[in-house]
């Protein structure tokens, strides 16, 4: 309810900064920390640019190394609640490759992440309530590559290509995805975990692989309300999106330049929904991107959506550091 009693005031989307501790391998190779955490309660953190000159950037959060999962959760975890109240939600990692963005989501089986905290916290709810609500609640596990949508939890590869189709009260959704119901909480990391490994198909490089393509769990609620007999159908979408690094012009040719360019144009073309939104513009332009057409519902009207802009502390990446936090104050 908290959530909804300050959204009036605030709009309807929240950024979460958060950065990454320096790695084994910065440390040995002697990087240093760019990132100022003095103000980080007050939301505030400040990126050192060289000499004495610093940066300040302001979100609803800012996390330091030391957060855990939890501390994370804790605070996303009001947004979630709401896709049981009928509310569409958004959550995104958005960052460059290697500052976490699939640690916050997917997490690891010793420190889970969103996905699968968002999950075992709508079992919980939904069992405190179910004297008067019933929830049925179903899983999508999809993959954007390349301006083309995989389906990560299909048993058997298709040829069919997967299109987005808008139904007749309005929404959008992937006729032929698989829809995986799952009753508890027991079912939930082997879903996700099939999901994610599905990732790797085809790809001789997972990581490379998955950093530049968008990894989309969509959970579909659906609520009867006991007492009155009303029903709502929602959804949540979490998504680990692509690296958001540029690849110097030089690097990239062929294959690698067309995947380049789709990154950037999906990223662009969320951050021009988000600033449309944002600004209350007559027009979004949702389809601009497979990513921000299969997101339609979740973004705008009375969605809620919260962005995590995730960064890395070392001098060596401040240039992208700089620019993904001046993607998340756009947004903002
Ligand atoms: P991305 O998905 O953005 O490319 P990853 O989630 O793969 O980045 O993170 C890169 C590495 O940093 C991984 O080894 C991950 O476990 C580690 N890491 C990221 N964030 C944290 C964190 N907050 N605390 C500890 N380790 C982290
Ligand atoms: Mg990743």
């Amino acid at each position: 309810k908290l959530f909804n009693e300050v959204q009036d005031a605030k709009g309807n989307i929240r950024v979460f900064c958060r950065c990454r501790p320096l790695s084994k391998g910065e440390i040995s190779a002697g990087c240093t920390t760019v990132v100022d955490f003095d103000a980080a309660k007050e939301g505030s953190l400040g990126i050192l640019t060289g000499g004495t000159t610093k940066k300040s950037f302001k979100f609803d959060r800012v996390y330091t190394p030391k957060d855990d999962q939890v501390e994370v959760f804790s605070d996303a975890s009001p947004m979630v609640i709401s896709v049981l109240d009928g509310y569409n939600v958004c959550i995104f990692a958005y960052g460059q490759t290697g500052t976490g963005k699939t640690f916050t989501m997917e997490g690891t089986e010793q420190n889970r992440g969103v996905n699968y905290r968002t999950l075992e916290h709508l079992f919980n709810i939904a069992k405190e309530r179910s004297e008067t609500f019933t929830y049925n609640i179903s899983v999508s596990v999809l993959e954007v590559y390349n301006e083309q949508i995989r389906d990560l939890l299909a048993t058997s590869p298709t040829s069919k290509k997967l299109e987005i189709k808008q139904a007749s009260e309005g929404s959008h959704h992937v006729p032929g995805i698989v829809e995986a119901k799952v009753d508890n909480i027991k079912d939930v990391w082997s879903v996700l975990q099939a999901g994610s490994n599905a990732r790797a198909v085809g790809s001789n490089n997972v990581n490379e692989h998955s950093s530049r393509s968008h990894c989309m769990l969509c959970i579909m609620v659906r609520a009867k309300n006991l007492v009155n007999g009303e029903s709502t159908k929602s959804k949540l979408w979490l998504v680990d999106l692509a690296g958001s690094e540029r690849l110097a012009k030089t690097d990239v040719q062929g294959e690698r330049l067309k995947e380049a360019q789709n990154i950037n144009r999906s990223l662009s073309a969320l951050g021009d929904v988000i600033s449309a939104l944002a600004t209350k513009s007559s027009h979004i332009p949702y389809r601009n991107s497979k990513l921000t057409h299969l997101l339609q519902d979740s973004l705008g009207g009375d969605s809620k959506t919260l962005m995590f802009v995730q960064i890395s502390p070392s001098d060596q990446d401040v240039g992208e550091t700089l620019s993904s936090l001046n993607f998340a104050s756009r947004v903002r």
